[in-house]
C-alpha cells in the first residue's frame, strides 16, 4: 500500500505540525497515514493495533466500509443545505435516532461539546419556561473531574487547572459537586432548592480515567432529580454507542444491543448527549435528545449550526447505527470487556506496576502504580506502540484501553500478549 504524504517521514511530518501547529497537545510520537478495522499504519508502513479509537469515537472500527459508503454516496448528491431549507437525510434520520433511543425528539449538533452547550441551553430555558426559576437565576449541578468538552462555558465548571487556567471569567450558574456522592448531589440539591434546572452528569467519566462509580449511584442521582423536578442529563458522548457493553451506559446491564426494551436497569434521561461513535469516526456529529415537554422550549432563532443536520452527517450517522446493530456491537464490547480485565488482573498479580484494573465492556483502564507526576505510564505507550499497540495515558499515571469494538477474540489475545509483553519486560 502506498503511503499518499509525498514521502514525507514521520519526523518531517512531526516537524511540520510542531512549526505550524498550535500545541495544544501532546501527540504519542507515531504518525498515522491509514486504518482498517482494529488496525491504524502509520508513513512507515508500521502496523498497530488502536486502543483509543480516537476517544471512543471510532467504535466501528476504522473506515467501517458500509459507513465510507454511506458518505461517499451521499457526498455526490447533496452535503449541506444549512437548516434555511429542508433536506431529503434530515427527516428520515431523525426518526431513525429517537426510534432508535427511545425519544421523541432530536436536536442536531457537530462535536461533542456543541451538544453540551445545547443541553446547558435548553436546561436553562426550560428551567425558566416550565419550571418558573426566576430569570438569570437557574443552577446546573455538575460533577468534579467531570469532562464535557472545551468551550468557554464548559471549562467554567471545570475542575482541571489545564482546562481553566486563565480563560476567565467564567460563565456562573455551575455547582459542582464530587462524583459518586449522592450525599453531596443531595445536599446540593437540597441547598440550591427550585433554582436547580438540571443535574450533568458522565454515567462513567471517560477523561479522569475510566471512574466507574458505583452501581447504584447514577439510578438514585436520576431519581434524586426525579423527585425534585431537576431534569437529568446524561453526557454519553464518550460511554454511548455500545463502548461499555450495552446501548447507552445508562441502559445498565442491558444487552439488548439497540433499539432499547428498556430493561429495569434503563435510568431514564430527560435529556441524553451523543457525540464521537455517532458516525463511527467518520464525520463530526452530535446530538442531544429529549421528549416534546423539554424539547419544545426550543423555537427558530434560538439555537442551530449551518452544519448541525447536514446531509451527509445524517447519512453517515445511519450507517454508523445500523453497524452497531448489525454486528451487535454492545454485546462484543461487553464479552471482550470481560476477558481483558481477567487477563489484566492475572498480569497485575505479576508485576508491581499495576495498581488497578477497571472499566466496562471496552473502555477501560489501568492504573499505574507510580505518581501522576511519573513518565512511568508514558514510557509503557512508547513501548507499546514499539510493539505494537497504541494507548495513550491520561493524568499522568493512568492508561486508558479502549479498541475498536468490531474487534475479535482472536484480536484481543494477540493485544494482551503485547500488553503483557510490556509490562514484564518495562524497566523504569
Ligand atoms: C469527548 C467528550 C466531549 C466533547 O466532545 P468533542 O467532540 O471533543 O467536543 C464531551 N463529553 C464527553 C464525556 C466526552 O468524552
Amino acid at each position: 500500500m502506498e503511503t499518499i504524504t509525498n514521502n514525507l517521514s514521520s519526523a518531517d511530518l512531526m516537524q511540520l505540525e510542531d512549526k505550524y501547529g498550535a500545541h495544544n497537545y501532546h501527540p504519542l510520537a507515531v504518525v498515522l497515514s491509514r486504518g482498517e478495522g482494529v488496525y491504524v499504519w502509520d508513513v512507515e508502513g508500521k502496523q498497530y493495533f488502536d486502543f483509543l479509537s480516537a476517544y471512543s469515537a471510532v467504535n466501528q472500527g476504522h473506515c467501517h466500509p458500509k459507513i465510507i459508503k454511506a458518505l461517499t454516496d451521499q457526498a455526490q448528491n447533496l452535503t449541506l443545505t444549512s437548516r434555511a431549507f429542508y433536506n431529503d437525510q434530515l427527516g428520515p434520520y431523525e426518526q431513525y435516532l429517537t426510534q432508535y433511543f427511545g425519544f421523541d425528539k432530536v436536536l442536531p449538533m457537530n462535536s461533542g461539546a456543541e451538544a453540551v452547550e445545547t443541553a446547558i441551553k435548553i436546561t436553562r430555558k426550560w428551567g425558566y419556561e416550565q419550571k418558573g426559576i426566576p430569570n438569570g437565576e437557574a443552577i446546573i449541578i455538575v460533577c468534579g473531574q467531570n469532562f464535557h468538552g472545551r468551550t468557554t462555558t464548559i471549562i467554567s465548571f471545570s475542575s482541571d487547572p489545564d482546562a481553566k487556567g486563565n480563560f476567565g471569567p467564567y460563565t456562573p450558574g455551575f455547582v459542582s459537586v464530587p462524583y459518586n456522592d449522592l450525599e453531596a448531589l443531595q445536599t446540593a440539591l437540597d441547598t440550591h432548592g427550585d433554582n436547580v434546572a438540571g443535574l450533568l452528569v458522565e454515567p462513567i467519566q471517560g477523561e479522569a480515567g475510566v471512574f466507574v462509580p458505583d452501581e447504584d449511584f447514577i439510578p438514585t442521582a436520576a431519581k434524586l432529580c426525579k423527585d425534585r423536578n431537576v431534569l437529568f442529563i446524561a453526557d454519553e458522548i464518550q460511554t454511548g454507542i455500545a463502548r461499555t457493553g450495552a446501548l447507552l451506559r445508562i441502559c445498565g446491564d442491558c444487552s439488548c444491543g439497540a433499539t432499547c426494551e428498556r430493561q429495569d436497569t434503563y435510568t431514564e434521561p430527560d435529556v441524553l448527549i451523543l457525540g464521537k461513535a455517532i458516525s463511527g469516526g467518520v464525520y463530526p456529529v452530535s446530538a442531544v435528545l429529549a421528549n416534546n415537554s423539554i424539547m419544545q422550549v426550543i423555537h427558530p432563532g434560538q439555537h442551530g449550526s449551518t452544519f448541525g443536520g447536514n446531509p451527509l452527517a445524517c447519512a453517515v450517522a445511519v450507517a454508523a447505527l445500523e453497524v452497531v446493530k448489525d454486528e451487535k456491537l454492545a454485546e462484543n464490547a461487553r464479552r471482550l470487556g470481560n476477558i481483558f480485565r481477567a487477563r489484566m488482573n492475572q498480569l497485575a498479580q505479576k508485576t508491581n506496576l499495576i495498581n488497578l484494573v477497571r472499566g466496562k465492556g471496552l473502555l477501560n483502564a489501568i492504573v499505574i502504580n507510580d505518581s501522576p507526576e511519573s513518565s512511568t505510564a508514558w514510557n509503557l505507550c512508547v513501548q507499546l506502540a514499539e510493539n505494537g499497540l497504541l494507548a495513550k495515558p491520561t493524568h499522568g499515571n493512568i492508561i486508558r484501553f479502549a479498541p475498536p469494538l468490531v474487534m475479535t477474540e482472536t484480536q484481543l489475545d494477540s493485544c494482551c500478549a503485547i500488553i503483557e509483553k510490556t509490562f514484564l519486560e518495562f524497566k523504569k
